[in-house]
């Protein structure tokens, strides 16, 4: 199965975002307060060639956060935490053209969560099917949903997702599952936390399986040490994802690609399953 990442532009975070420090009010003060940045982080979508049709999970950021404006100017983090840069170019449409997939080749797509960075690609997708998980529409949806940071005002007119709720079924640690091929080899599994509906897409590859985690952590090293990031919506949900997370790699050989880390691309061209990381091969 081909798996591509989609690099869509770049964010820069204060460094407490990527992982935080303190806890409750704290530590999402230390988030906005900080002076230290990252550098310049990739926001990833991803696009798996399968045999089935294409799936597209997430849909990565617009070129339009250069305007100004695009964010609401009361929203703190985006005045004083984040910055992102895309390039028209950089968006998933033009990218997913470049790679020969057409439109009506995507047969669905999944949103991890709702974030700008997720969900900034959806024009690009007004004619397929596109999941996300109840929970996490419920969060993002209306004056709420702005006020917890959810640019909602820019999703597109049409935009109305299927939206799903994971049955009881366990997959290794997770508590529920959702297959999303007839194969039953793609994944959806819940990670809250970061957000409370985030879900996880499990690919099935043989003799391992590679875990597109979205936000659980924005690396691997930070989900090998269970250190959140410090802008999550639940510090506990967050931990306890990233618990499991790590019996799942115990269990299974795993790559494990967060959105965000810069190491993901090479990880997926490897296939480097998370024992074979070389900071655990140094440990
Ligand atoms: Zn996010």
């Amino acid at each position: 199965m081909k798996i591509h990442a989609i690099q869509t532009g770049t964010v820069a975070l204060t460094a407490s975002w990527r992982e935080g420090v303190g806890h409750g009010r704290r530590r999402m003060l230390n988030t906005l307060l900080d002076r230290e940045w990252t550098g310049p982080l990739p926001i990833y979508a991803f696009a798996i060639e399968h045999p089935e049709g294409v799936i597209v999970v997430d849909t990565g950021e617009t070129a339009r956060v250069t305007e100004p404006g695009y964010f609401p100017r009361w929203q703190p983090f985006f005045r004083f935490a984040v910055r992102e840069r895309v390039e028209p170019e950089e968006e998933i449409g033009p990218q997913l053209e470049r790679l020969g997939v057409t439109p009506s080749d995507v047969r669905m797509v999944v949103l991890t969560h709702l974030h700008t960075d997720h969900a900034g690609g959806l024009h690009h997708f007004p004619s397929n099917q596109i999941l996300v998980s109840r929970t996490e529409m419920e969060y993002a949806t209306g004056v709420r949903g702005r006020l917890r940071g959810y640019i909602n005002k820019r999703w597109p007119a049409w935009f109305s997702p299927t939206t799903v709720d994971l049955p009881p079924a366990p997959f290794g640690p997770f508590p529920q599952s959702l297959p999303l091929t007839e194969a039953g080899d793609v994944i959806l599994v819940p990670v809250p936390g970061h957000s409370p509906g985030q879900v996880g897409v499990i690919v099935e590859e043989g003799d391992h399986t590679v875990f597109l985690a979205a936000d659980s952590s924005y690396t691997e090293s930070a989900m090998l040490r269970g250190v959140v990031d410090g802008i999550g919506a639940d510090e506990d949900a967050e931990c306890l994802t990233l618990e499991r997370i790590r019996a799942y790699a115990a269990e299974t050989p795993t790559v494990y690609l967060a959105s965000h880390d810069p190491d993901t691309a090479a990880r997926l061209a490897e296939r480097k399953t998370v024992g074979e990381a070389p900071e655990q091969v140094r440990a």
